[in-house]
């Protein structure tokens, strides 16, 4: 949706200005540029000047499957997730929150509650449709965030940084921090390329399943497609503090996550179970004899599971039932490994109280020392 509230926020993408409201258009009074409103549910305030990289998720590819038009609620990963994002950032009446990097938009509707100011931005404009109804969505890049400075109290990203190249990186956690009031928070996941030897383990159920999908017991080509986008710009957990430090940030409180637990759930059990039933959908479509539109082509059968499946965790019976024990199993992970240092984090940063990214690497430095107590 576009309230306006977010109208009151947003400022030119190109020349930060804020934006004039007549006849169902907002127009820069700076640069004269217009921007469409009547008769969407999202802002396109991207940027004029086109950045040469662009994120593989703007591909369709990865979306031609649909999935992101309905919200399912927060299971397995998207719910460990999600849990951790509460508990980093609890999010409360007063609050204004932008979510970079929102895609779909199920986070945001997930999250909604009254008197909560959410706000979305997402460089491709594949909202779910709950979210488009219910949140202020903006179609932007998060280098150059069409938002007024200090506009909000709270901010996450999640999933976001890997797939961004350093510079890039830099340029998005400074924007972050420009749209935060002083003090605001910001929390992310994402990973380092250092891991721990736990990765190891990592390894080998990445192989087992490499392994059952050569002899067709699982299918990972979504998986590929979602992670042949990903830059890794960060080295190490050192070079997280040095270049949010840059940005204007404090590491307030880190947990890391290496999903053995996880792993075998989503990439080995979730997997063998969606091609057992894509099988079972292929056959029954042949028998039925329908066109080869339909199910019995292997991406239209995981199409058809994936909607079944949608179906039946709305259903909130025995399937539900069943994700949500092991979503609860897949904690696991966190309570065992939480405090071994390795790749993939959750992470609060803190706004400086001095703000903006100016010369402050001394102090931040500083309260690094402190904050490495901090972080048990
Ligand atoms: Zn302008």
């Amino acid at each position: 949706m576009i309230s306006s509230a977010l109208l009151a926020l947003v400022r030119c993408p190109d020349c930060r200005r804020p934006l004039d409201d007549t006849l169902g258009e907002l127009a820069c009074p700076s640069c004269g540029r217009h921007y469409e409103k009547s008769g969407r549910d999202y802002l396109d305030l991207r940027p004029t000047a086109s950045f040469e990289e662009t994120t593989k998720y703007l591909d369709e590819l990865v979306h031609t499957d649909g999935r992101y038009r309905t919200v399912s609620p927060p299971l397995l990963m998207a719910g460990i997730r999600n849990d951790m994002l509460r508990s980093f950032l609890p999010i409360g009446p007063g609050d204004r929150v932008i979510d970079l990097g929102c895609g779909s938009g199920r986070m945001l509707v997930w999250n909604h509650g009254p008197n909560v100011h959410l706000v979305g931005v997402d460089v491709s404009p594949y909202f779910a449709a709950e979210a488009g109804e219910r949140i202020d969505l903006i179609v932007g890049d998060l280098r150059r965030l069409p938002l007024d400075d200090g506009a909000f109290t709270k901010a996450y990203s999640l999933d976001v940084l890997e797939h961004l190249s350093r510079g890039d990186l830099e340029r998005m956690l400074c924007e972050a921090n420009r749209v935060l009031a002083p003090g605001g928070r910001f929390f992310v996941y994402s990973h380092v390329r250092k891991n721990s030897t736990l990765a190891l383990g990592l390894r080998a159920i990445n192989a087992l399943a490499r392994g059952l999908e050569r002899i067709g017991l699982l299918d990972l080509s979504h998986d590929r497609l979602r992670k042949s986008d990903h830059r890794n710009p960060l080295v190490d957990i050192d070079d997280l503090h040095r270049v949010t430090a840059t940005a204007g940030f404090q590491i307030s409180r880190i947990r890391y996550y290496t999903p053995l637990v996880g792993g075998f759930v989503e990439n080995i059990l979730m997997r063998i179970a969606e091609q057992l039933m894509a099988r079972r959908a292929m056959r029954r479509s042949t028998t039925d004899g329908d066109s080869s539109e339909g199910p019995s082509s292997g991406p239209g059968a995981r199409r058809t599971v994936r909607a079944d499946a949608k179906r039946w965790i709305a259903d909130r019976g025995v399937v539900y039932a069943g994700l949500r024990g092991l979503t609860w199993l897949m904690k696991l992970d966190i309570a065992l490994f939480g405090r071994i240092k390795s790749g993939p984090f959750f992470a609060l940063l803190v706004k400086d109280g001095s703000g903006g990214s100016s010369g402050s690497s001394g102090v931040s430095r500083a309260s690094r020392a402190r904050e490495t107590d901090l972080m048990s």
